[in-house]
């Protein structure tokens, strides 16, 4: 897959069924798994909000995310599966297995994607979750459990910069007092755009399932950073989901004439800022492997060429998989913070603006896929996460365990983002061969 000619790759993914299957390896068409069906549903679902750089723009609850929902729902009654759609707008389509007694398993992703996003993020792990159905169909497969394939709705977020919003609902987090006073950047409110999908607040309460009656939720994912690529692995077995914490600082020092105020008289809050600023990443490696501390957002004030800056806040995005290192994390950047204020004379504040727990992932799930790897012959690879996904979201309530698929560059929420449809479907047969040793 690569740019030839220093072309726009986005430009040449259309079509896109065609560069997939260019050089798929068909050998991976078994078991009921079929490359060129998986092809074919990736490049119906871009032709969904596709834009002019050939990306997708599907923001959540918008008409191009539900035309993409409905599209799924055809091939999932096609599938045999029943399908509901519940007062979020998520999409379920359940096969019901032959141990009613045995708990449900959900796998699925999302349809939603950023503006001018990719092909793949979400959109894979919806359809890879049922090509598992379509192969377990087509081989005559009945699962003792029962199994639901999942569309959450507005996983992104590009609509009210919050995201995540359809698994929320399911299991009930859903901070309806924050969600209402939410506006898109049309200025419409949350209960209106709820509404131009034909959806309401009511119903988005009461999309809260019982968590209780399901065992696990799997999801499939592409990888969105260089690490399987690397080392040239197909797919990868996630460890855990950080959760990320915004901690946003503020140092204040006294903002004055830059030609008037002599150097040993100055409380320049900039100055300041900078040096945490270049401490900040030298903390994580100290915690964890996984650790990571990110300053993306500024904001200095007055912001006078000749003026001495008074106040700077910025903020910092901290994330690690456990939960006790992203808490040590977070204390290590807090004290960098006061103690260069000190040293600068500065005056500092903070607040935590969220806190996301981080979601392990159980041993016994790892070492099941890594098994599952094994088996497929695909060298087992451990990688974290540290975006979040829906299976963040589920795995407040139940076990999740998340497959990641290699992405080409580690390039996503891009028009060429880009995952080689062999690894795609080495990763269905993966969840496919891990959902049949859960039964
Ligand atoms: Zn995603």
């Amino acid at each position: 897959m690569n740019i030839q000619g220093g072309t726009f790759m986005g430009e040449q993914q259309f079509p896109l069924k065609k560069r997939l299957l260019a050089n798929y390896d068909y050998s991976f068409d078994r078991h009921g798994v079929s490359g060129d069906r998986l092809a074919s549903r990736l490049h119906q679902l871009a032709q969904i909000g596709l834009t002019a750089d050939n990306g997708s723009n599907r923001p959540g609850f918008s008409p191009q995310e539900l035309t993409a929902k409905k599209l799924v729902a055809t091939w999932m009654e096609a599938a045999g599966l029943i399908v509901t759609t519940d007062g979020a707008g998520n999409v379920f389509g359940r096969l019901e297995g032959n141990n009613p007694t045995k708990k449900t398993i959900m796998s699925g992703s999302h349809v939603d994607t950023v503006p001018n996003g990719g092909h793949f993020d979400g959109t894979l792990g919806v359809l890879a979750a049922l090509e598992v159905v379509e192969a377990w169909k087509k081989t005559g497969y009945q699962p003792e459990r029962t199994f639901e394939v999942v569309i959450f709705s507005d996983e992104e977020g590009a609509r009210f910069n919050s995201g995540l919003l359809g698994s929320e609902a399911v299991i009930g987090a859903s901070q309806i007092n924050e969600k209402l006073q939410l506006t898109d950047q049309d200025g419409y409110s949350f209960s209106e755009v709820l509404q131009s999908v034909d959806l309401t607040v009511e119903g988005y309460l009461a999309s809260e399932r019982d968590m209780e009656e399901y065992e696990l939720f799997v999801e499939v994912h592409i990888e969105q950073g260089k690490r399987l690529e690397r080392n040239n692995i197909p797919c990868g077995i996630v460890t855990g989901i950080a959760g990320p914490c915004w901690v946003e600082f503020t140092f204040i020092g006294e903002a004055g004439h830059a030609g008037n105020t002599p150097m040993n008289d100055r409380k320049d809050a900039l100055v300041a800022a900078s040096e945490f600023i270049q401490l900040v990443p030298t903390i994580p490696t100290k915690i964890s492997k996984s650790a990571v501390a990110t300053i993306g957002k500024i904001a200095v004030k007055p912001n006078g060429v000749n003026v001495i800056p008074g106040e700077v806040s910025l903020y910092v995005d901290i994330r690690d998989i456990n939960k006790t290192d992203q808490e040590n994390l977070t204390t290590q950047v807090k004290e960098a913070a006061k103690e260069v204020a000190h040293k600068h004379g500065v005056e500092l504040t903070w607040e935590e603006k969220i806190r996301v727990s981080p979601v392990p992932i159980r041993e016994e799930y790892q070492a099941m896929l890594k098994d599952v790897m094994k088996e497929q012959e695909i060298e087992p690879y451990y990688l974290p996460s540290g975006a979040g996904h829906d299976a963040m979201v589920i795995g407040e309530k139940i076990p999740a365990a998340m497959i990641f698929v290699q992405s080409k560059d580690g390039i996503s929420h891009r028009p060429d983002e880009w995952s080689d449809l062999t690894d795609c479907v080495q990763a269905v047969h993966v969840l496919k061969r891990f959902l049949e040793k859960q039964q």
